[in-house]
């Protein structure tokens, strides 16, 4: 019996199992030493997310964390600044990577949603004066986390890109649910990701592989991603095993990402008719449902007892996200512990 039979588990979409196609892809995976440069199914994988995203390189890390941490320390020096949504991924859930080990200072912009505008760049950048770090690198975050999933415009993003590098600085996009932008505002990953200098994304968020991320950018910058993977001890031998599973994902789990959203929407109009609950249904366009509750971790507690596991991500806000493991049935039962513990 499944351990986690019961079990409607809406905490992360990080918490999938792989599929039986995707064990047998796993399986199946001709593999070699990747260190040594010699696995042919990282290689394809690689070349594969250059492809898709139209970059000349990608490369294949252990985490979305590692993927970020490699933008900043092959494209910033130390003492550089990052121009990025105060809730972003890079300065609030990666341990202060950038700053302990790329060491660099972050400067955050405001924003309900996660987005921002050219402006917020031009207002931020600094002047070049021996007294100010040097403005390097601008983040953007695409779909938003903190945000609540939030797709960036396609016309901002290319307002934002446009902008930064007038200043002259870079611009990374930290794509861990680029996929699920693509799929809500129905524009393909390579137009989303031109100009882009560097861009990371995540196999093992929504696409459902065990494990994986990748970071894509010119043959230079990643040639120096490539020294710092092995330098932060992220080079890995028989990847291949963990890259077919990103394969298979890539070939069989991006379309299907639609379900999600809609369940994802269903869940938030399910919560707008509790008392006590806030949300506006109307703003979730992919698969994370974030709402306001009085007590966010006592509504979490009662709902593991009925087998519901949401994450409060704030004393009075709860996170839910739909994946491949999350049924319509799923949902409503969701639905109705809600319901039933408020
Ligand atoms: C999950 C996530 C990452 C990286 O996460 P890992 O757990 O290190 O793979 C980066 N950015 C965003 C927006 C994420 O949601």
């Amino acid at each position: 019996m499944d351990h986690r039979e019961g079990i409607v588990d809406l905490r992360s979409d990080t918490v999938t199992r792989p599929t039986p196609g995707m064990y047998e892809a796993m399986a199946r995976a001709p593999l070699g030493d990747d260190v040594l440069g010699d696995d042919p199914t990282v290689r394809a994988l690689e070349e594969r997310v250059a492809d898709m995203l139209g970059f000349e390189r990608a490369l294949f890390v252990p985490s979305g964390t590692m993927a970020n941490l490699l933008a900043v320390c092959s494209q910033c020096e130390r003492g550089d600044e990052i121009i990025i949504h105060e809730g972003g991924h890079v300065v609030n859930y990666e341990t202060g990577a950038f700053a302990g080990v790329g060491g660099c200072v972050g400067r955050g912009v405001p924003s309900e949603d996660g987005t921002f505008g050219p402006e917020a760049i031009s207002a931020r950048v600094r002047p070049s004066d021996s007294h100010f770090a040097r403005s390097r690198l601008v983040v953007v975050e695409n779909t938003s986390n903190a945000g609540g999933g939030t797709v960036w415009a396609p016309d901002l993003l290319r307002r934002v890109r446009d902008r930064a590098h007038a200043l002259g600085l870079l611009v990374h996009m930290d794509g861990a649910r680029l996929w699920h932008a693509s799929i809500a505002c129905g524009v393909r990953l390579r137009e989303l990701c031109e100009g882009f200098d560097t861009v990371s994304v995540c196999f093992s968020k929504g696409l459902g592989a065990p494990v994986g991320s990748a970071i894509c950018g010119s043959d230079a910058t990643i040639g120096r991603a490539h020294r710092i993977r092995k330098m932060l001890g992220g080079a890995m031998r028989q990847a291949g095993v963990l890259a077919g599973a990103a394969l298979y994902a890539l070939e069989h789990h991006i379309d299907r990402l639609v379900e999600d959203h809609a369940h994802a929407r269903l869940l938030a109009e399910g919560i707008a008719r509790v008392a006590g609950l806030r949300i506006d249904p109307g703003r979730v366009r992919t698969n994370i449902v974030v709402f306001e509750v009085d007590d966010a971790s006592g509504l979490c507690e009662r709902l593991r007892a009925r087998g519901v596991w949401m994450l409060p991500v704030g004393p009075d806000r709860v996170r839910a996200v739909t994946h491949l493991d999350i049924t319509r049935d799923d949902i409503e039962r969701a639905i109705e512990a809600v319901g039933a513990c408020c």
